[in-house]
């Protein structure tokens, strides 16, 4: 039985000299009384911690859910990600929007519903979009200003209340790299924990017209680049950002 203990972005591990792994039944005796459990299956117990304490017993600790993306496989990492939006829909709605009663759990259904007035209360997910532009041989790539040394993206942002996807890419590119992109063409999705419920959603696109002029505000760098000289990868494997420039590698 694996245990997945979250708490909004961290997740508790066990560490073992350099190998993390997910905590079994004998290293978390201790903290029993600290867990909250979320769901049960065959083969995960899936908690939430309060409090939470400032030190755990033993080998546990705590990692940013970004860390634990490097440490586990991807099947393994579609659950954790699974419970990590669950929990954090259950956590940031608590109380009904309409009379502001306290919402309930069901067993069957996956959302909360109002205890006094019945509203259904879903979990909202946030759709962003994220596009491998391509220029002849070239795709581009970027760095974000928050990103860390040597890791390199896609051009990705939300999409905007009124606005369809493609106008998402359109817009977002548009915004962060002055540019025009034409056969926008649906490359695939993937449920992502950050900030906490969002959805990504990639596309392929052509470069149309115009010049790079990035959005300082966003972007530190950007430029078209060959599978020769590309200046670096995104910070973790899993990621579809990851996912859809190895594929233009490979090919
Ligand atoms: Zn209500």
């Amino acid at each position: 039985m694996l245990h997945i203990i979250i708490t909004q972005h961290k997740i508790l591990v066990h560490q073992n000299d350099e190998k993390i792994s997910l905590p079994q039944k004998e290293h978390i005796s201790q903290i029993k009384h600290m867990l909250i459990s979320i769901v049960q299956t065959d083969e995960y117990l899936v908690s939430g911690i309060d409090p939470v304490p400032d030190n755990f017993p033993g080998s546990l600790k705590l990692i940013h859910l970004r860390q634990a993306l490097n440490y586990f496989d991807d099947a393994l990492l579609k659950v954790i990600v699974y419970y990590q939006q669950l929990n954090s829909y259950y956590d940031t709605h608590k109380f009904c929007g309409i009379c502001g009663s306290r919402t309930m759990r069901q067993d069957k259904n996956k959302f909360l519903l109002c205890s006094q007035c019945n509203h259904e209360v879903y979990p909202h997910i946030a759709p962003s979009i994220i596009v491998r532009i391509h220029k002849g041989d070239e795709i581009l790539m970027a760095r974000g200003i928050n990103f860390a040394p040597n890791v390199w993206g896609l051009i990705a942002g939300f999409v905007e209340v009124g606005e369809t996807l493609e106008n998402a890419v359109r817009r977002e590119v548009h915004e962060e790299v002055g540019i025009e992109i034409k056969n926008i063409r649906y490359w695939g999705s993937q449920p992502w924990p950050f900030p906490s419920n969002s959805i990504m959603v990639g596309f392929t696109a052509d470069y149309k017209s115009g010049e790079i002029v990035i959005d300082p505000v966003e972007i530190e760098q950007a430029a078209f680049y060959n599978r020769h000289n590309y200046p670096g990868r995104p910070g973790t494997t899993y990621s579809i950002a990851n996912k859809m420039i190895s594929e233009y590698l490979s090919q």
